[in-house]
């Protein structure tokens, strides 16, 4: 199953995030042996312990809720937060990585699904957030792109909608906040049930779990 989804992204020049929440180290190392290095996790816990037992070339992408008080566990080593929703977070994951001495990168997630039970924000509280003086005064994160996930539905045409709704917003965040900035360039959307729909509509990297470790027992 992986070289073939890694195949189908490479064609679409598409990042595969395999996201191992819930999966022992074990099932890591098994993606990890062969060839994968970039892993989602959504619990602060899980990936920090993860970090901690498993191969230190292994790219972390946080791409749950993050609470602010947690962002110091994952600070130190995060390669990449898909899940920024509001400026309080984005201040304090540049003051923890400023910390580090490192920059972080980090997607804004915005809500595109029907279920309002999504987390992310919209496009004016984004504009906002960019335009704000307190961002502007940021050295230690890289807004990198944006974040969604579809509503959770087999209705083609309801996914495709939600997705063409990222890009757009991507795109009109590109223009007013980032022209001419080769960093704002991601463009995270796709998983499992979705992902080829994703890729049809521009994603630049997919996060796929089920697909690769089975169901997750929860
Ligand atoms: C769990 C999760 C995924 C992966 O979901 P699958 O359906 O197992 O591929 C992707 N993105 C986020 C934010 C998740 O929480």
């Amino acid at each position: 199953m992986l070289k073939q989804i890694k195949e189908e992204l490479q064609a679409r020049n598409a990042l595969l995030v395999a996201v191992s929440k819930t999966q022992p180290p074990e099932r890591v190392m098994q993606l990890y042996e062969q060839g994968q290095r970039v892993f989602g996790e959504n619990k602060v816990q899980e990936m920090a312990a993860k970090h901690e037992a498993l191969p230190s070339d292994i790219l972390w992408h946080f791409i749950g809720h993050l609470q602010t008080n947690k962002v110091k566990y994952i600070a130190p080593f995060v390669a990449c937060i898909h899940s920024v929703d509001s400026l309080r977070l984005l201040q304090e994951i540049d003051r923890q990585a400023a910390r580090c001495h490192r920059v972080i990168t980090c997607l804004l997630q915005f809500h595109i699904a029907g279920e309002s039970t999504k987390f992310g924000m919209t496009l004016p509280e984004a504009a906002e957030l960019l335009s704000s003086p307190e961002f502007k005064a940021m050295q230690h994160v890289k807004v990198a792109g944006v974040m969604g996930m579809a509503t959770f539905t087999e209705d083609e045409a309801q996914l495709r909608r939600e997705f063409k709704q990222l890009a757009a917003i991507f795109r009109q965040l590109k223009s007013d906040f980032f022209a001419g900035s080769p960093d704002f360039k991601e463009l995270s959307m796709g998983m499992s049930g979705d992902y080829p729909i994703a890729l049809e509509e521009g994603s630049t990297m997919v996060r796929i779990g089920t697909l690769l470790f089975g169901d997750r027992k929860l």
